[in-house]
């Protein structure tokens, strides 16, 4: 098994209140969590500092959905990881595909989000992953590389990339890739990344994400490459602490 501290983090995306983000965050506060595993809550922008301020487990950070790349200036609606790190925020997760597609955000772009994240600072949830048509085009591979591929001629230093593999066809879905299949993936993104930044390629989180449950989590259980979950819709129900506790 490597090693690999396991890792779950949780994207509420557009959705919640002050009352529900209060919720989920004092339900985990009574949890019995396990200490070996680093798990990070991305709510909306205004509910971070809420998040920062009621958090009492030590083994939570906090996350963004997303941040701009400048400092500051006239960049009207846009967030600075500048303000991000002074909240207290420790994560961001570029790259979702419904920043992606939604907002047409190209792997340039992700990749220039990336490496001014990473100088501000904060570390990084790199989201990638295909679509349907592209899967059943035999390209899943192919699409990964080219996203990756981005980040790899922009950062050299790897050590604050978290990579979460996200099938696009399997988020929100129900529909979640099998153990077997994303073991798979995860092995040749692996092998991918040691071809093109080394050895650093061992020390690399490769998180699954789309459809992640607390039923099928624990069927992950043993894939060496799978070291832990990007998780949308579960984060916000009391199955969001049976999947952190999914490798006890
Ligand atoms: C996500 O949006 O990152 C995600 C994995 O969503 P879900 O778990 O709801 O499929």
């Amino acid at each position: 098994m490597a090693n690999r501290e396991f890792f779950v983090g949780g994207n509420f995306k557009m959705n919640g209140s002050k009352e529900k983000v209060s919720k989920i965050v004092s339900d985990l506060n009574k949890a019995d969590l396990p200490s070996n595993v680093q798990v990070v809550l991305c709510p909306p922008f205004p509910y971070l500092a809420q998040v920062v301020a009621e958090n009492k487990q030590a083994t939570i950070k906090v996350g963004a959905q997303n941040c701009y790349v400048k400092e500051s200036g006239a960049y009207t609606g846009e967030v600075s990881p500048k303000f991000l790190k002074d909240l207290g925020v420790d994560y961001v997760i570029l790259g979702h595909s419904e920043r992606r597609q939604i907002f047409k955000e190209s792997d340039e772009f992700v990749a220039e989000k990336v490496k001014f994240a990473l100088a501000e600072g904060l570390k990084v949830i790199l989201c990638i992953g295909e679509t349907i048509d592209e899967k059943k085009a035999g390209k899943t591979l192919a699409v990964c590389k080219r996203e990756l591929q981005a980040v790899v001629e922009k950062v050299e230093d790897w050590s604050d990339i978290v990579v979460a593999y996200e099938p696009i066809w399997a988020i929100g879905t129900g529909l979640a890739a099998t153990s077997d299949d994303a073991e798979s993936i995860h092995e040749e993104i692996r092998s991918y990344l040691s071809t093109v930044i080394g050895k650093q390629a061992s020390t690399v989180r490769i998180l699954y994400g789309g459809s992640a449950n607390g039923k099928n989590a624990p069927t992950f259980r043993g894939k060496d490459n799978v070291d832990g979950f990007l998780v949308g819709g579960a984060s916000l129900k009391p199955e969001f602490a049976d999947i952190i506790k999914s490798r006890e």
